[in-house]
């Protein structure tokens, strides 16, 4: 059994070393999940000089360590996303992470399985939310299907994906390092502003910072203290199962729980953060022994998986009471990105829309 490791990591690692000493570039960013790994495509791709850290690897913290679902559309299902949002902006977003997902696949050839995903119902409560789901998608030309079958009833969304998280993170990795920018691992940022970033292992000189961190970032950014704040999300992961039970990515429980079935085999399975609301919200990133405990009880009565369980982990989200992510300038030249369970991946290289204030419901996706 490994403690914290997540099944995604399969030994590989790329060879990349802390800063050694003063440099000078256009942009700095600060995190190297897969937020700032999209900047630093992004810059490269402009043309400008970028230097990335990273306080531990490439995607050592959630971008490294999730369910490796692509789902499209807000934290929030789409009904709601148009209830919060109106129709015109849910929709819009929602055909964003679409293309978003193509474009990670184009960025990470091989590395995106188009598998679709299915939300199940758990029961009388959650199939009329569903439906309401289901109707709303339509009504905007989202594709959108029943689903009637051996795991039950609910929908099916043809266009969703799943990925090995990792894998993608070390695809970008190595596709900015091609187009120029410079990484540096174990490179801790202690102090910023918008034109240097001093570190542990030297300072960086730049015309503007982005800090791109998602797990702790009122940690980083104490002003954000009000507008984020940070959650555990716990998995587990099996041996290989020998037949595909899951063809897609599943969530249910209004998607607080969810899970995937690798192409080896293995079932990567999350959530339970709804039983231990309180205890959750915290820093700490280690996995507890009651949310492990409801998800071990699940895996084995509700899912029927048997394999052996091989990994247990956990990591740090940020969360806004609004469901969409923080996208900030701080100060001219200083920005930051975070709070990006709200939209997933999939929002990361687009534009994303401005934070709003509003009450998020307790209940929803909650590793988007
Ligand atoms: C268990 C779990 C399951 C999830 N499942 C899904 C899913 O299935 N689908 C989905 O879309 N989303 C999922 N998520 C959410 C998703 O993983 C995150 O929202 C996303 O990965 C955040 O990526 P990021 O690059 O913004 O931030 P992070 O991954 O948090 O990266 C920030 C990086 O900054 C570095 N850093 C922090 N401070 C410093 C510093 N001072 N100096 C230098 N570096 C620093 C950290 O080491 C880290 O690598 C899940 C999250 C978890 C935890």
């Amino acid at each position: 059994m490994l403690t914290n490791t997540p099944i995604w990591h399969n030994g590989q690692s790329l060879p990349l070393s802390p800063l050694g000493g003063d440099v000078e570039t256009d942009v700095c960013v600060i995190g190297l999940g897969g937020s700032g790994l999209t900047a630093l495509d992004e810059l490269t791709t402009m043309g400008r000089r970028a230097v990335g850290i990273d306080a531990a690897g490439i995607a050592p913290g959630a971008a490294g360590r999730n369910g490796g679902l692509l789902l499209g559309g807000t934290v929030d299902f789409h009904h709601d996303a148009v209830t919060a949002l109106s129709r015109d902006r849910a929709a819009g977003i929602y055909r964003q992470t679409m293309a978003e997902i193509r474009h990670i696949d184009e960025q990470a050839p091989g590395v995106v399985r188009h598998t679709g995903s299915i939300r199940l119902s758990s029961g009388p409560d959650e199939d009329a939310d569903v439906e309401r789901q289901r109707e709303a998608m339509l009504a905007d030309g989202i594709s959108c299907e029943l689903y009637e079958g051996p795991l039950g009833h609910g929908i099916f969304m043809p266009d969703d994906a799943c990925f090995n998280p990792q894998q993608r993170c070390r695809a970008l990795a190595r596709r900015v390092i091609a187009q120029g920018a410079k990484l540096y691992t174990q490179t801790t940022a202690t102090s910023y502003s918008a034109t240097e970033v001093r570190t542990d292992c030297g300072t960086i000189r730049c015309a503007q910072v982005i800090i791109a961190v998602d797990g702790r970032l009122e940690t980083l950014v104490p002003e954000l203290a009000g507008t984020v704040r940070t959650a555990r999300l716990q998995m587990l992961a099996t041996a290989p199962v020998a037949e595909r039970v899951f063809p897609t990515p599943i969530s249910t429980r209004y998607g607080f729980d969810y899970w995937q079935q690798t192409p080896d085999g293995s079932v990567a399975f999350g959530g339970g953060r709804d039983h231990s609301v309180e205890s959750e919200w915290t820093t700490d990133a280690e996995p507890t022994d009651r949310i492990q405990g409801y998800l071990e009880r699940t895996l084995r009565e509700t899912l029927k998986v048997t394999a052996p369980i091989t990994h247990r982990w956990a990591a740090s989200v940020s969360y806004t009471e609004t469901g969409l992510p923080v996208l900030q300038e701080l100060r001219p030249g200083l920005w930051v990105i975070g709070g990006v369970p709200a939209t997933s991946w999939a929002r990361s290289a687009g534009a994303p829309p401005p934070v709003r204030r509003a009450a998020r419901p307790p209940r929803s996706r909650d590793f988007l």
